[in-house]
């Protein structure tokens, strides 16, 4: 608890706050950290919650080094104040303490409906901001989970699903209904939600993982970190992975190959076309692997699988070098990697077919095209997360499901 207050008093309650200007959720970062100075971590928590339903997953999977911290004055001399930490503190002790949040409804008088599909981070966010204002939101979700990545792509060793659970009652508590094994352009339509809901958000993520031929024949050890991540946090292993290669260089990669090790793999070595300092994983996941015995292999493009009898023995690959920030491969300089399992982790990309079909105008890397307001080419249709083209942070997915909920809201009240 000393080390608690010592961390809060570090903060020095800044006027202009550059803490929370930095933070998408805008979190009030001088006035929770006030409560904490005084010990008063019950207003500490309410004034997180209020703001943001999900801010113990913040606490947790947060950039803070990039955001709040990477903003905060006291960076400038010494070490910033440990605002992710301090998050984190308020958040478990709400949950030792068996502190409800007191969130605070502020009804507006409207019959109006909104259908949210997707249940991730956006869609949870948008229905959140909705619900305080009393509009009825129902959530359409294709899996029978709900909270999108957080359930099943970050592993229970970086985010207990206790948390995300936790959050979805919440939101039940305040009225929102879940409709859950609903997807879009299978069995609801954008044409016929628009008949029966007066707004719709749609925050679906991005479905499609991005991957290369290894080689010519069917190669069953061979996955996409989206498949793997969901096989290890249904507590699925894979058995005999053997020694395992990650390709990729951010936070995807690092969470197959600390699944990968949990799983029994006999060695993960992360094989990534530029070097650990380009590297876009955050510096805290790169060193855990490092702990957890991960080989890091860097300048490296895997170009095929050498295959004997169905099985990878090796992957073939291109030393590369860095010029303009670009990896560039140095011409003669290959070799062979021994490896009996692969998993991709180079990114996820939208349906653009799917998002085609229900009608949506999309950009040229076929997210969908928002504006301003997050509103798209259709009218009274928003989107926000992932599918919208937002960096792929929890942070900006929750930012823009707010947001669109604030739109909507306007629309409402002055429509
Ligand atoms: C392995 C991994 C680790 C990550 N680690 C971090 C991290 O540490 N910190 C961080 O800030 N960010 C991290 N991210 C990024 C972050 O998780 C995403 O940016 C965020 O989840 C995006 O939220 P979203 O709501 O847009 O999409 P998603 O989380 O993808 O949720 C979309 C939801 O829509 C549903 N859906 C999809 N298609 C349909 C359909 N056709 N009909 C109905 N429902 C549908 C999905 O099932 C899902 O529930 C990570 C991502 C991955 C993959
Ligand atoms: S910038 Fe740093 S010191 Fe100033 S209010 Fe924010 S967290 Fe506190």
């Amino acid at each position: 608890m000393e080390q608690i207050i010592e961390k809060a008093n570090w903060c020095l309650g800044c006027k202009n706050r550059p803490c929370s200007n930095s933070c998408p959720m805008r979190t009030k970062i001088p006035e929770f950290i006030e409560k904490v100075k005084e010990e008063k971590f019950e207003d500490a928590y309410n004034i997180l919650i209020q703001n943001n339903l999900f801010s113990h997953v913040c606490s947790l999977v947060c950039p803070q080094e990039e955001q709040c911290q990477g903003s905060c004055v006291r960076g400038i001399k010494s070490t910033p104040t440990q605002v992710g930490s301090l998050e984190e503190f308020v958040n478990e002790w709400a949950i030792e303490n068996n502190v409800k949040p007191n969130i605070e409804i502020d009804k507006i008088k409207t019959d109006k409906k909104v259908a949210i599909i997707g249940g991730g981070p956006a869609g949870l966010s948008c229905s959140y901001e909705l619900a305080k204002r009393g509009v009825k939101a129902v959530v359409f979700e294709k899996e029978n989970v709900l909270g999108g990545i957080l359930s099943y792509g970050i592993p229970d060793f970086r985010l207990d699903k206790k948390i995300v659970e936790k959050i979805v009652d919440n939101l039940k508590e305040l009225g929102v209904e879940f409709k859950l094994g609903q997807e879009l352009g299978k069995n609801i339509f954008i044409k016929d939600l628009k008949k029966e809901y007066d707004y719709i958000f749609v925050g679906i993520g991005l479905e499609l993982s991005t991957t290369y031929k290894l080689s010519d024949e069917n190669l069953d050890s061979v996955y996409n970190s989206d498949e793997f991540l969901r096989l290890y946090n249904s507590k699925k292993f894979v058995k005999n992975l053997g020694k395992v290669v990650v390709i990729g260089g951010g936070n995807v990669a690092m969470d197959s190959a600390k699944s990968a090790i949990k799983m029994g793999a006999s060695e993960v070595s992360i094989l990534y076309r530029r070097d650990k300092a380009h590297m876009p994983a955050r510096p805290i996941e790169l060193e855990d692997c490092i702990k957890d015995g991960v080989k890091f292999v860097e300048l490296t493009r895997v170009n095929n699988a050498n295959v004997e009898n169905g099985k990878i023995k090796s992957v073939h690959c291109n030393r590369t070098k860095i010029v303009d920030g670009k990896a560039v491969d140095v011409v003669g300089e290959e070799f062979d990697y021994e490896t009996n399992t692969v998993i991709f982790a180079i990114g996820l990309k939208s349906n653009r077919k799917l998002l085609e079909n229900e009608g949506f105008e999309l950009t040229d890397w076929g997210t969908i095209k928002v504006d301003e307001n997050n509103e798209t080419s259709i009218e009274n249709v928003y989107s926000g997360g992932d599918v919208a083209g937002n960096r792929a942070v929890v942070c900006e997915a929750l930012a823009s499901g707010k947001k669109s909920a604030e739109s909507i809201l306007n629309k409402i009240i002055e429509p």
